[in-house]
């Protein structure tokens, strides 16, 4: 078996819409970002917290990650774990609690098989707990592919020693406020199983399938390479315009439906062939590479002090307050609102054109705009 599954339940999202992903993401590296590293070091210590909290033998991990913040998040973890527990013995006597779970799911997905943070098993109820550190997209239990796999590794485990009736899934993101919950009837879940999750991780699993961009693209290997996405996103290029030489109202509002993703596929375009032709020397056809604009720098900032002090100039140091986020790590969300709550304010946010889909209300265009104004 592979350390990595070829079907991985944090992919699920992604090779259950776009089948024949999983196989193509495997002919590239799997280079985990820094923000990836960063969550396994937070995992670990929350791991290490855990155990601690529960009496289990355990050695404190460290990591350049290591952080006020992170040890402030991964005891909140803790907290709400032990929350759980408690809520939980309430009812039942002898709750079990097991930490870094392997979840074996492979009976619906090939060779699939993942890593439960926390489960917790009580009478007929089985809780799956998932920590995840990342801040940058809000992740909601409901329908969630990748908890419904752990969950479904968690029946396999334990549904014949507990009678399991009800599956339970947690997501903990501390740095987004964000704990969603989500509960579904065990019929419910094998029948989504059987009939969603396993046609699809086998098409996935052979490779077969239709390619299907979609937002879950962001998080494949192949993104930017992939020629699915890029026809996606030229099919706007190659919109047929009628009524030259103008573009109409109705033309405009179609090429602005496809804007944002043009754009981050451009940029990631540009990305990958800056890196190419700066790091491996590969040449594109009509570029070049050059050397960038860059700024002025001291090359001795304490000789340049002496010699600006002895020429006369005393004021050549600024002092400067942290700013909201960096002030909010340093003392903590609780004493952040605490202190200087008061002091803070969000200015309006200027006018900005989004799709219907978006979940922030519209405003009264002429009121915002005066009001923007006003404020700038
Ligand atoms: S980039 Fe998108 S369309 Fe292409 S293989 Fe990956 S998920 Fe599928």
């Amino acid at each position: 078996m592979t350390k990595h599954a070829i079907l991985s339940a944090s992919g699920a999202h992604r090779w259950m819409n776009c089948t024949p992903s999983a196989r193509l993401e495997l002919e590239f590296d799997d280079s985990s970002g820094e923000a990836a590293k960063e969550g396994t070091a937070a995992h670990e210590l929350g791991e290490h917290k855990l155990r601690e909290a529960l009496k289990i033998p355990t050695k404190k991990p460290t990591s350049i990650y290591d952080s006020e913040e992170m040890e402030r998040y991964t005891d909140e973890y803790v907290q709400f774990i032990l929350e759980e527990l408690a809520a939980v013995k309430q009812i039942t006597k002898d709750p079990l609690l097991l930490i870094e779970q392997r979840l074996d799911f492979s009976n619906y997905v090939p060779e699939g098989f993942g890593t439960g943070d926390c489960v917790i098993v009580a009478d007929d109820v089985a809780h799956v707990i998932d920590f995840k550190y990342g801040q940058g997209v809000l992740v909601e239990a409901e329908n969630n592919p990748q908890m419904m796999l752990y969950a479904l590794g968690a029946l396999n485990l334990f549904d014949a020693i507990y009678d399991i009736n009800v599956v339970k899934m947690t997501i903990y993101q501390p740095r987004r406020e964000n704990i969603s919950t989500f509960e579904i009837p065990k019929t419910n879940l094998i029948d989504w199983a059987e009939n969603t999750l396993k046609p699809k991780a086998e098409l996935a699993f052979k490779g077969d399938g239709e390619y299907k961009p979609g937002d879950w693209c962001r998080f494949c290997r192949a993104s930017v390479e992939c020629k699915a996405r890029a026809e996606e996103n030229f099919k706007v290029a190659k919109f047929e315009f009628k009524n030259p030489p103008l573009l109409t109202d109705d033309e405009i509002a179609e090429i602005l439906l496809h804007v944002n993703d043009l754009t981050k596929w451009a940029n990631e375009i540009f990305a990958y062939a800056t890196n190419a032709a700066v790091q491996q020397g590969k040449q594109w056809k009509g570029f070049k590479v050059v050397e960038g604009r860059s700024n002025r720098k001291y090359t001795d900032e304490e000789a340049v002090a002496e010699a600006a002090k002895k020429a006369g100039y005393e004021d050549i140091y600024k002092q400067s307050l942290l700013t909201i986020t960096n002030m909010e790590k340093l003392m903590g969300k609780k004493k952040f609102n605490e202190l200087l709550g008061d002091f803070i304010t969000k200015p309006k946010g200027k006018p900005t054109l989004v799709p219907v889909s978006d979940k922030r209300p519209e405003i009264n265009i002429s009121t915002a705009k005066n009001e923007f104004m006003e404020e700038k």
